[in-house]
């Protein structure tokens, strides 16, 4: 199986192909099909397994589709544990969308400057990567509505938890719409990362590489 026969649009497939990637990994074949379907998914999956691109793939490919909803604020948003993976995934988006050229990402770090983020936020945005701690730093600021959120998508949830964010995901994950997809990414659904996708998704389809 290829990337276009997994449904994804040629300005994505031409991205990968420039990227050199041929074939979609075990990982991406799973996933990409159930979130294009629209459904919650939970998964399992190393780093290194292609999982960046098993959420990004689709998520772009949904904002390829006009929001149905007016504002600024994201449709997609990607939490993360640290700012070295956040950095990595807007690369990636970048990279995927490279053909896209109306798309608008932001990374939103701490032990980062904040101007360069504000500007971003000022503006319509379709795609924000952050750390927690970072976003909520903006968002008691009020600057960013969730309004318009399509995709929530929480990488490595059990580090983040490990790492005492938990608190933060709830307040985060309150401010975005109820009807919004959800896809979460965790090496383990052991414990405290399994209450908290039980609460989060709603029957999500489970992915087990
Ligand atoms: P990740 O597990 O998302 O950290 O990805 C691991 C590495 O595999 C990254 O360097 C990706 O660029 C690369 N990668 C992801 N998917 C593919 C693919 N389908 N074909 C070739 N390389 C890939």
């Amino acid at each position: 199986l290829s990337f276009s026969d997994l449904h994804l649009d040629k300005q994505i497939t031409s991205a990968l192909t420039a990227a050199g990637y041929e074939t979609p990994t075990p990982v991406q074949l799973e996933s990409i099909p159930a979130v294009l379907n629209n459904q919650d998914v939970m998964v399992s999956a190393q780093t290194g397994s292609g999982k960046t691109a098993a959420f990004l793939l689709p998520t772009l490919q949904k904002l390829l589709k006009r929001s149905e909803k007016s504002g600024k604020g994201p449709r997609a948003l990607v939490l993360t544990p640290t700012r070295e993976l956040a950095q990595q995934v807007e690369k990636n988006a970048q990279i995927y969308g490279k053909n896209m050229p109306w798309l608008r990402t932001v990374t939103l770090v701490g032990g980062t400057a904040f101007g360069q983020q504000i500007r971003a936020l000022a503006r319509p945005i379709d795609l924000i990567v952050a750390t927690p701690g970072r976003l909520m730093d903006h968002m008691r600021q009020g600057r960013i509505d969730f309004g318009r959120l399509e995709v929530l998508i929480l990488d490595e949830a059990d580090r983040m938890l490990d790492m005492g964010f938990i608190d933060d995901i709830e307040t985060i994950v309150a401010a975005t719409p109820a009807e919004r997809q959800t896809l979460l990414f965790s090496a383990t659904w052991d414990g405290m990362v399994g209450k908290l996708a039980q609460k989060l998704t709603n029957q999500p389809q489970k992915i087990d590489i």
